[in-house]
């Protein structure tokens, strides 16, 4: 961010802030959000923080959590929030298309945007813009801020907290896209009295018996292995959602076990929502998924983890999947 000294100064003066992440947030979208709106808040601003829909139950322990205001549910007092701000930061999405009708009514505001994240191919909607794939998660990002803010002494245990939570989530605990300069500001998170372990027990210790449950049916029930192709697919069906009532945020996290598996190294979760087939997708190495979501299913988001969507019906949109690998085969054999 060149700018930042003119964001600074902007800062000076306490402000109406809006923080805004993308829809079904994940911990680093609630993480990142909410350590903005503590250290804002601390510093005298008027804070509010507006999701388009609802974050999963295990976040729901975050200090201020339940002051997120969903635009799902409370469309106008969250759009009154978004027209009334004077600055408005978008945290760990870079399309407006990813924050749904939040986006139509951002996008004509004067107020000033800034926006920072870690996605690929940011769009150019903002004002001040720290965008790096190569962060970990948008929360490694949010101590690189206010570090060139010259605030790193904001960052109390509160905000640390925050931070941790979507480093942890976004790297899979320490698992993926991890760096020397990570495991530097996580140490410094520590010092300043962040407790790693407790904040693992609380986010990941956390499943319902219903969400072991539906772990169990998709592994015994509803797991494809494409050998051939280093592919392995699992599926819900509209049913399945009606007969374990599964709700957003039960599935969270569930297509990262097709990559425990030693040759599997593409991960796809192929899910029938109400309107659309939601399709989640991981790799490893060097092979993108991102360019696939991108490609063929109006998505995007990080090289080894992305999602999409799809229009027509599961069993089609599986096959749909299916037909694309051959075009992939000498990619995948190389992994
Ligand atoms: P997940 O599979 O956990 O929903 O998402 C994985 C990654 O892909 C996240 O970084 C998320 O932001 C991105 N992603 C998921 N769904 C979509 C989508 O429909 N469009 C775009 N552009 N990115 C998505
Ligand atoms: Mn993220």
């Amino acid at each position: 961010m060149e700018n930042i000294k003119e964001l600074k100064n902007l800062l000076s003066i306490p402000k109406d802030i809006a923080i805004t992440s993308h829809r079904n947030p994940d911990g680093d979208a609630i993480g990142s959000s909410l350590a903005v709106y503590h250290f804002l808040k601390r510093h005298g601003h008027s804070v509010s923080v507006i999701f388009p829909s609802e974050y999963p139950d295990n976040f729901a322990w975050m200090p201020d959590a339940d002051k997120i205001l969903i635009h799902d549910i409370e469309p106008e007092d969250a759009n009154n929030v978004l027209k009334r701000a004077d600055i408005i930061f978008a945290l760990d999405y870079n399309a407006l298309d990813r924050v749904d009708k939040m986006g139509e009514v951002i996008a004509p505001l004067k107020s000033t945007k800034v926006l920072i994240d870690h996605h690929l191919y940011p769009e150019n909607f903002a004002d001040f813009v720290l965008s790096d794939t190569t962060a970990s998660s948008t929360c490694e990002l949010i101590y690189d801020f206010l570090e060139m803010l010259d605030e790193k002494k904001g960052i109390d245990i509160t905000v640390g907290e925050c931070m941790m939570t979507g480093i942890l989530t976004d790297t899979g605990s320490f698992k993926y896209s991890t760096s020397p300069k990570l495991f530097r500001i996580v140490a410094d998170l520590l010092e300043r009295g962040v407790d790693d372990y407790v904040i693992q027990d609380l986010i990941f210790n956390s499943l319902t018996e219903k969400q072991l449950r539906i772990l169990g049916h998709v592994l015994d029930n509803r797991m494809e292995i494409l050998n051939d192709y280093k592919t392995g697919i699992f599926t819900l069906t509209k049913k399945d959602y009606e007969h374990f009532d599964i709700q957003r945020g039960d599935t969270e996290g569930i297509v990262n076990y097709l990559l425990m598996l030693k040759n599997v190294k593409v991960a796809v979760f192929i899910h029938e929502q109400p309107t659309i087939v939601k399709i989640s997708m991981r790799s490893k190495g060097d092979f993108s998924v991102q360019e696939i979501c991108r490609k063929y299913f109006r998505g995007g988001g990080h090289k080894n983890a992305s999602g999409g969507a799809s229009y027509s019906s599961l069993s089609a949109t599986v096959n749909k999947f299916k037909k694309l690998l051959p075009d992939y085969k000498a990619q995948l054999d190389a992994l």
